[in-house]
């Protein structure tokens, strides 16, 4: 039987590939084939990640990229798509976490959470979707969060930024995979609960974590290193060809609550 999560001879980006989950899904991407570009602002991470990716024997470019600029997105696509001459693959991954509680959420921490986690997530699907659209072939995959969904009361971390960005990340994908619909390109979304990365390893470090994953998640606990690479693979690669719009929370039941 074919393999239907084989990506031999496609081209896979990867935004925010510098640290975290970036790095775990151009790895599992490459693993089944594809050449990957990856993409952050610190090279000399993004250099070593390269490293890694061709020694599972595909190619891999590495371009510095801040996502809150515009210019450089486009600078970064064009280069992509010079580099490799298409991009099958988006992972609109790049983010940031925040924690402020909203009475005392200044204007531009707002903006950065926001600018980071929506407006680059549109403006690189726009961009890589121009690409894609001429090509008649795409598979976008945006990274948004179980805070897509639901927020919690009783933990010291309120996400009213966040949860507002990643909420935007779930309707875009909804809005993005309608009109594409029929140019042969598809976009969902993942939404993870809690993974261990730079971003989340002050919270899961502290203990904090532990009294709400008991409250809210059944499993009880975060999610581990490669618990989120099935799903991206799935939406990456053919097995998915008649699935679009969908958000797929992978959250150990959180959200079936
Ligand atoms: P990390 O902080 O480890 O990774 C974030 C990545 O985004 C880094 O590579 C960083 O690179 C990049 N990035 C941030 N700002 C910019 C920018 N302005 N321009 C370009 N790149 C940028 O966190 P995670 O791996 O956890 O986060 C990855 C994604 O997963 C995010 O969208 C996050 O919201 C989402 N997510 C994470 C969860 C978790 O529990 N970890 C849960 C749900 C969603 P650099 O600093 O080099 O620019």
């Amino acid at each position: 039987m074919k393999n239907l999560l084989d990506l031999t001879g496609k081209v896979a980006l990867v935004t925010g590939a510098s640290s975290g989950l970036g790095v775990q899904f151009a790895k599992a991407l490459a693993e089944q084939g594809a050449d990957i570009a990856i993409c952050a602002r610190r090279l000399e991470k993004l250099e070593a990640v390269k490293k890694d990716i061709e020694a599972l024997g595909v190619k891999c470019f590495a371009y510095k990229c801040d996502v809150l600029k515009v210019d450089e997105i486009r600078a970064m696509v064009k280069a992509v798509e010079e580099h490799y001459g298409k991009i099958d693959i988006l992972v609109n991954n790049a983010g940031v976490g925040d924690a402020t509680p909203a009475a005392d959420l200044p204007d531009e921490t707002w903006r950065n959470v926001l600018g980071t986690n929506l407006d680059a997530v549109f403006y690189v699907a726009r961009e890589v979707g121009k690409v894609m659209l001429k090509n008649g072939y795409g598979k976008i995959i945006n990274v948004g969060s179980l805070h897509s969904e639901v927020v919690m009361s009783n933990t010291t971390w309120p996400v009213p930024a966040y949860a507002a960005a990643k909420g935007g990340v779930k309707m875009l994908t909804k809005a993005l995979a309608v009109e594409w619909a029929k140019s042969g390109i598809t976009v969902n979304a993942i939404g993870p609960a809690y993974f261990g990365s730079e971003m989340t390893n002050d919270i899961l470090s502290t203990g904090g974590f532990d009294p709400v994953a008991a409250a809210y998640c059944p499993m009880g606990r975060a999610g581990r290193e490669g618990e989120l690479n099935g799903a991206v693979l799935y939406f990456a690669s053919d097995a998915s060809s008649y699935t679009t719009g969908q958000i797929l929370y992978i959250d150990g039941g959180w959200t079936a609550i």
